[in-house]
């Protein structure tokens, strides 16, 4: 019988924002955690610290998932410190806005490439092992963007949040036959680096906006985030696979009939 104690999480951004939270989440619970990060090294190795201190068990690792050769370098390092990954948690992301006028290729790409291929790298990566071992939780975060929210700007990394979700639905039906989950968490908006932006008081008027349209009434914290996540990673959750969660404390703004 899997324990969390047995656990080996890999939570990609892991340093700062939702990720953070999440890394810190799955260590409290019992995990080893590999916190990965591609510029912040001072986040990702601070919260080592945190967990070590409190006594856990932590590395950091730098690697853009965009790139797949950094990828598997990175999960065969957490293989070498605590043994293969377990629990992949598909966090780290980039939020390019634009709208059908404004927009630039080059970004646009390289959003894709974080946002899409990233999921795809971390997968075919911890897969070999998880099926070898018949066990294997991997979550997802997409957003409710993917879903159809109406926040202006989002278009874009709305349809590689879509992208997201249906490869967690399709390798749900892939890595299911070897004991593995795959499922989404969609957040709502989250007081995170990616939704603070540089006028705080703009922000708060936002986020003030963003609460009125939740059923709620307040906008998200990554703990809130990291719970849903929690519940997908645990060891107890193994006939639970397929699943897209929306944690947006119930928003109403959505495009569509
Ligand atoms: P954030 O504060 O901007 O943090 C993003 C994290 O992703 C950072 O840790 C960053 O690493 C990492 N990252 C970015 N590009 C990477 C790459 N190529 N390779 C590895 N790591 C990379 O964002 P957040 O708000 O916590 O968002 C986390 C996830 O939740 C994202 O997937 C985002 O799309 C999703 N989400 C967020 C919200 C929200 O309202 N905040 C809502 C819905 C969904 P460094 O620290 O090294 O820069």
């Amino acid at each position: 019988m899997a324990t969390w104690r047995d656990q080996v999480a890999l939570v990609t951004g892991g340093g700062r924002g939702i990720g953070r939270a999440i890394a810190r989440r799955l260590a409290r619970e019992g995990a080893s955690v590999c916190v990965n990060y591609v510029s912040r090294a001072d986040a990702a190795e601070s919260l080592v610290a945190d967990i070590v201190a409190n006594g856990g068990r932590a590395i950091s690792v730098a690697a853009d998932v965009a790139d797949d050769a950094a990828v598997e370098g990175m999960v065969d390092r957490v293989a070498a410190a605590f043994g293969p990954v377990t629990i992949l948690v598909n966090n780290a992301g980039l939020s390019y806005k634009a709208s059908l006028e404004s927009y630039d290729p080059e970004k646009l790409e390289r959003m894709r490439q974080v946002n899409g291929d990233g999921v795809i790298h971390t997968t075919r990566a911890v897969m070999t092992d998880m099926r070898r071992q018949k066990y294997g939780r991997i979550v997802n975060i997409t957003s409710i963007a993917a879903i159809g929210t109406a926040l202006p700007g989002n278009a874009f990394y709305a349809a590689t949040k879509a992208e997201a979700q249906i490869l967690t639905l399709r390798f749900a039906l892939e890595l299911g036959p070897h004991g593995i989950t795959v499922n989404a968490v969609a957040p709502g908006f989250i007081q995170t680096d990616m939704t603070r932006g540089s006028d705080e008081e703009a922000w708060k008027q936002r986020s003030q906006k963003i609460a009125a349209s939740a059923m709620l009434g307040r906008v998200g914290d990554p703990d809130d985030v990291a719970n849903a996540v929690a519940f997908f990673a645990s060891p107890d959750s193994g006939w639970v696979t397929a699943q897209v969660l929306a944690v947006d404390g119930g928003r109403m703004d959505y495009v569509g009939h």
